[in-house]
């Protein structure tokens, strides 16, 4: 097969400009291997990385004497591999081995920088996804554990509250790996561009610097996000969070919000839609803006520059109810329950959905609960979503 072939398969490579795809394509090198075949060992230094065309490759580390915590991913065809090593020219941290037969594609490391220098988006998707390799090796760790567990409770039926403790403790580890994920992928990117750019700092241009400086602070932002998110959600269960009741006019609040975020940014097509005069509603100002600027950020990151937001104020009932309205990509009804837990995230994948916490509404229902009012959304997938939250009217 065509070198280049196999590179546009690959999602690694998919951002790749053209000539970069071409250089990288001439070096290169086409070998196969038998199951059983060593491709690399852990600990040895790195000069390159692999592009898999076909077969099977396990990643594993010798940590663990080849038990469960031992396996790192499976690969499959398209998949790149030891491509962070050798960019950042450390001794490989796991070892590859052909399942059945391989043929691989080995990248000299010089070709892959040079590449990488010609798209920095690509060298970061690349670390997001060894990061994501790394969040796989977490939860196939805590889903051996839960099989064990099951298996235990069919035999010993006595042991049920054993089962019940553990199990607590297993989805503890599901977050605690989740959010070392979510911590680990920023650090990564910013690690590795720090590194690129002072590595080779004299054989870049400085449209290229500023691209990697550019992903830096962009990076080092969304981990000081996730940061001040996490403290807010351990202050929450802690029930440290103190809420100031006050009688609240919540056009008048909606409205100078709206205003703000349209003279701070012209190109957005939000309005607002209320009553005039509506009675006042109970509740600590600040957190209702942070619950609306959390509803208002969802539904600019979910939809395309230019499509209309509306948020709407009206009466219902006892309650005063906001809704922000999006016409962006939706949620899946599946999804919709979920995404008000700790860490939901509808397919982080790709899009703009990577960038996040996936604790924004997850602290807005606290908060709104908190105060006696309800959060819950109605959506569509490729037609939009409205999340509306209600407040009690001042008694
Ligand atoms: P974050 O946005 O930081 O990931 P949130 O808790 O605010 O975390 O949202 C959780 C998930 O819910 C998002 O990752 C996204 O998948 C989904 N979501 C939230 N708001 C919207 C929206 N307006 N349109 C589509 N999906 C949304």
């Amino acid at each position: 097969m065509d070198p280049r072939e196999v590179l546009e398969k690959s999602d690694d490579f998919a951002a790749a400009g053209q000539h970069a795809l071409e250089e990288l394509a001439a070096s290169m090198h086409r070998s196969e291997a038998a199951p059983g075949t060593v491709i690399f060992h852990e600990g040895a230094r790195s000069d390159c990385a692999y592009l898999l065309e076909s077969g099977r490759v396990v990643l594993s580390t010798s940590r663990s004497g080849g038990e469960e915590g031992g396996f790192v991913a499976e690969l499959h065809p398209g998949s790149l591999v030891g491509d962070m090593t050798a960019l950042t020219g450390r001794a490989r941290t796991a070892q590859a081995l052909a399942t059945t037969d391989v043929v691989l594609w080995r990248i000299p490391v010089e070709a892959l920088r040079s590449a990488v220098l010609a798209d920095p988006q690509l060298a970061v998707q690349m670390m997001t996804l060894a990061m994501d390799l790394v969040l796989q090796k977490d939860l196939t760790v805590v889903l051996g554990k839960k099989q064990t567990t099951e298996l235990r409770r069919s035999i010993d039926l006595e042991r049920e509250t054993t089962r019940i403790l553990k199990e607590r403790d297993q989805l503890k580890s599901e977050r605690v790996a989740m959010m070392a994920h979510d911590i680990r992928s920023p650090v990564s990117v910013v690690i590795g561009c720090a590194e690129l750019l002072s590595n080779r700092w004299e054989q870049m241009e400085e449209r290229q610097r500023q691209k990697f400086l550019d992903t830096i602070a962009r990076q080092a932002r969304s981990l000081l996000d996730l940061v001040d998110d996490a403290l807010q959600v351990a202050s929450i269960e802690a029930g440290e969070l103190k809420y100031s009741p006050a009688p609240l006019d919540m056009v008048e609040l909606v409205q100078g919000m709206v205003e703000d975020l349209c003279k701070a940014d012209e190109s957005l097509n939000l309005s607002l839609r209320a009553t005039e005069s509506l009675p006042r509603c109970n509740g600590d100002e600040q957190r209702f803006r942070q619950v609306l600027f959390n509803l208002l950020s969802n539904a600019m990151k979910f939809s395309s520059p230019g499509d209309p937001i509306v948020v709407e104020v009206r009466r219902g009932g006892d309650e005063i109810v906001v809704s922000v309205t999006d016409k962006g990509i939706g949620i899946p009804e599946e999804e919709q329950r979920r995404v008000f837990e700790k860490f939901a995230r509808v397919d982080p994948s790709e899009g703009p959905q990577a960038e996040g916490t996936g604790l924004g509404l997850y602290i807005c229902k606290m908060m709104v609960e908190a105060q006696g009012g309800r959060l819950w959304l109605e959506s569509a997938v490729g037609q939009g979503s409205t999340f509306s939250f209600s407040i009690p009217l001042a008694g």
